[in-house]
């Protein structure tokens, strides 16, 4: 059965040819009755009223909303090993440098994933990759950057794509090299934009390129050349700056022509004037604030200058162990000042935009994947109020049905 309509819908369409910003980051292109036929996998017409019937399932959603599947902008998902003894020392009250001292944080990571096996890694992105399809993600990024050294990033992007294959979520590769510096080889960023990301090109065609600008990471000029080795690799580059500290990466990154500088907690108002005023897509990663220290990204200040914003979970073992992007939209209302209506965009067509995945998901277009979710609720803004919640009534990825 390859034909899917569902009809009787409010339907938000969320078309557009671009990221939206201004007041389109607040247009959800509603049909308020309507229907969305999918045949082969793809979305073949969404129209107001009535389908003729065509011979295939049907699905009547009772006036509930029906509008793309999420998409996340921005997610770690392969690692090995947990942080579980680490979040016990630091409830208990041990101070974070102290737990980085002791070897904790992202390295702590870093030796799990590289003692890692390829299956396993592939088995912990698809266990994940599964939970957020059954959470109502269609597609969604998955950075490699716990190896800090050739031989076990190219198996993080081995392990990824392994799992993408047998999922119906659309997966889009990162490489993250540039996440922290190896204390072993303080020369690893130099080395990595000089000669891991030309090779990264040629073996893992299509694949995204990422660093972390930051006081305890990579400074701005190792990112700027990474951002550049990208460039003239043909690669579209990200970054994540402005978590802790305002160094200027974001201006940096802005400049090299990034599809997106993300996080952006520590981002000042000339940082959002100028994120703002480029075709950077600004990501905000609520859960992190969340995890972590309350700080969260000026989201108000961001929507008002006219950034094109998208929303990611940041699914990590650390600063966001959760893949769950609907808690990212609650947060970026509840503590970063976008509306409704604004969250939504940001976690569908412009989180597309931001994986360079926006002509084919992240809104109920002809011709798109068929990722689609249904409601509870007849109002969309339950999806944003409400956290911890049930899953969406249906999740339909690749046209199908997903079942429990
Ligand atoms: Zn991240």
């Amino acid at each position: 059965m390859d034909r899917l309509t569902i009809r009787n819908a409010r339907l938000l369409t969320l078309g557009g040819s671009g990221p939206a910003r201004g007041g389109d980051l607040r247009d959800l292109g509603v049909i308020d009755r309507g229907f969305v036929r999918c045949a082969a996998g793809r979305i073949e017409r969404v129209a107001a009223g009535d389908p003729e019937p065509d011979g295939g399932l049907e699905l009547d959603a009772g006036g509930r909303v029906c509008m793309p599947a999420l998409v996340d902008a921005h997610a770690h998902l392969c690692w090995g090993g947990d942080r579980w003894d680490e979040w016990d020392r630091l409830r208990a009250g041990t101070p974070w440098p102290e737990i980085l001292a002791a070897g904790g944080g992202i390295l702590s990571t870093v030796r799990a994933t590289r003692a890692a096996g390829e299956d396993a890694l592939a088995e912990g992105v698809r266990v994940r990759l599964q939970a957020m399809a059954r959470l109502g993600v269609g597609a969604t990024e998955a950075k490699s950057g716990y190896g800090l050294e050739p031989e076990t990033e190219a198996r993080m992007l081995r392990a990824i794509a392994t799992a993408a294959e047998r999922s119906p979520v659309l997966v889009q590769r990162t490489f993250l090299g540039g996440h922290a510096i190896p204390p072993e080889d303080p020369a690893w960023p130099e080395r990595l934009a000089r000669e891991v990301i030309p090779d990264f090109a040629r073996r893992f065609p299509g694949i995204a390129i990422d660093a972390f600008c930051e006081r305890n990471a990579l400074s701005v000029e190792q990112c700027r050349a990474v951002l550049e080795a990208a460039r003239l690799a043909g690669l579209p580059s990200r970054l994540h700056t402005d978590q802790f500290t305002s160094m200027g990466g974001a201006e940096m990154a802005v400049r090299a022509g990034a599809r997106s500088v993300d996080h952006l907690e520590a981002a000042t108002a000339e940082t959002v004037r100028v994120v703002a005023a480029s075709n950077a897509i600004a990501v905000m990663l609520p859960c992190s604030g969340y995890a972590l220290d309350g700080r969260q990204a000026p989201g108000r200040a961001l929507a008002d200058a006219g950034a094109a914003i998208a929303l990611g979970s940041n699914a990590n073992p650390g600063s966001a162990p959760t893949v769950d992007l609907r808690f990212a939209m609650h947060l970026a209302v509840r503590h970063a000042g976008l509306t409704a209506a604004e969250a939504i965009v940001a976690a569908t067509r412009n989180a597309a935009f931001a994986l360079g995945l926006g002509g084919q998901v992240g809104s109920l277009t002809p011709g798109m994947h068929a990722n689609l979710i249904v409601l509870e609720d007849r109002d969309e803004r339950s999806l944003v109020h409400a956290f911890a919640a049930e899953p969406p009534r249906h999740v339909v990825l690749g046209g199908r049905v997903l079942q429990g």
